[in-house]
């Protein structure tokens, strides 16, 4: 039967759990196979003990809600969910060609032509995020590792799980929460910004910045092994550009690595169109990329040869059931 949001009901029971695919900080996401006809899924596992206990209820139905009830190409999109009294369970679509940060790692650092492509897609799916429709989402958490990459090689944005609804206000979020590399200045030292106390969907389109810096140098602007000193740069360091970035990626990520929230890239009256705008982007056509039709840099091999249950573009080194 189908329950009242559309969502057909199937239990645990109904899927056979086959690996770990990665760890959150509450559960597994497991590769999961569907008993009446063998179709793949990735499904997240959350222990409901372990969400109250670290106070974690408003993200995880953050989490859902995101999963759920948002429409876009480039996000994540929830097919099954259900509970046990221990557990809650979310079934996604599995994304066979894995983790943006397994291929940034294998390649060392993308051509500007191929980070052009995943930053437009990513600047796609924020900033429906970050509108009325898409719930003003503040996504909080944009790092390689929670970018995925479905069976055409287009971006599939996944883990809502530090995401924030109705952030209406340059200051409506105020707890301390993201990847240290990716955080944005106004999170670090809260106060001092023009907005005062608090930030907002801004910090998105810095941590934008930061990943496609990392996309073309293959490690992020102010990175240190230090978490400490890193923070310090993140804060206070010059940014400096490798020789080989080009004019017109240099001129956008420091609009988007501008220390001011209020003065950053993406967060005039214009929002969104001022990064889509940029030179960096001249040739993308922003209609035929939010149609799925532009050809993406790399496809996941998955020729009859292959199985769908393929995992060759998961790093599962060290990742047991
Ligand atoms: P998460 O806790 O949502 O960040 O998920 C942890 C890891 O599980 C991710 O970094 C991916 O490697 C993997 N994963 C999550 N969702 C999917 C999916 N839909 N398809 C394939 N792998 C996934």
């Amino acid at each position: 039967g189908r329950t009242s949001n559309g969502l057909t009901k199937l239990g645990v029971n109904d899927f056979q759990l086959m690996k770990v695919l990665g760890k959150g900080a509450f559960g597994k996401v497991f590769m999961a196979k569907r008993k009446t006809d063998g179709k793949i899924y990735a499904m997240k596992v959350l222990l409901k003990d372990r969400v109250k206990q670290q106070r974690q209820v408003e993200h995880t139905q953050t989490e859902r809600w995101v999963l759920a009830e948002t429409d876009h190409p480039f996000i994540t999109s929830l097919r099954f969910a259900f509970q046990s009294d221990q557990k809650l369970y979310l079934v996604m679509d599995y994304m066979v060609g894995g983790e943006l940060f397994f291929h940034l790692q294998k390649e060392g650092r993308f051509s500007e032509s191929k980070c052009k492509f995943y930053a437009a897609e990513l600047v796609s799916a924020l900033a429906y995020l970050h509108s009325e429709e898409g719930g003003h989402v503040v996504y909080r958490d944009l790092k390689p590792e929670n970018i995925l990459l479905d069976y055409e090689g287009h971006i599939q944005v996944t883990d809502f799980g530090l995401a924030k609804r109705n952030v209406k206000t340059p200051n409506g979020a105020t707890t301390f929460v993201g990847s240290p590399e990716y955080v944005a200045p106004e999170v670090l030292g809260q106060g001092v910004c023009a907005y005062g106390y608090g930030y907002g969907k801004a910090v998105d389109w810095w941590s934008l910045g930061t990943l496609i810096y990392e996309m073309l140098h293959g490690l992020p602007p102010f990175y240190d092994r230090n978490k400490q000193t890193m923070f310090e740069q993140i804060q206070h360091a010059p940014l400096l550009f490798p020789e080989h970035f080009s004019a017109s990626s240099q001129i956008m990520l420091r609009g988007l690595l501008t220390r001011d929230p209020a003065k950053r890239l993406g967060s005039g009256d214009e929002g969104s169109n001022d990064i889509r705008s940029c030179t960096f982007f001249t040739n993308i056509h922003w209609g035929q990329l939010e149609a799925r039709e532009v050809e993406p840099p790399w496809k996941p091999k998955h020729s009859s040869t292959k199985r769908e249950d393929d995992t060759s573009n998961f790093d599962t080194r060290g990742v047991s059931m």
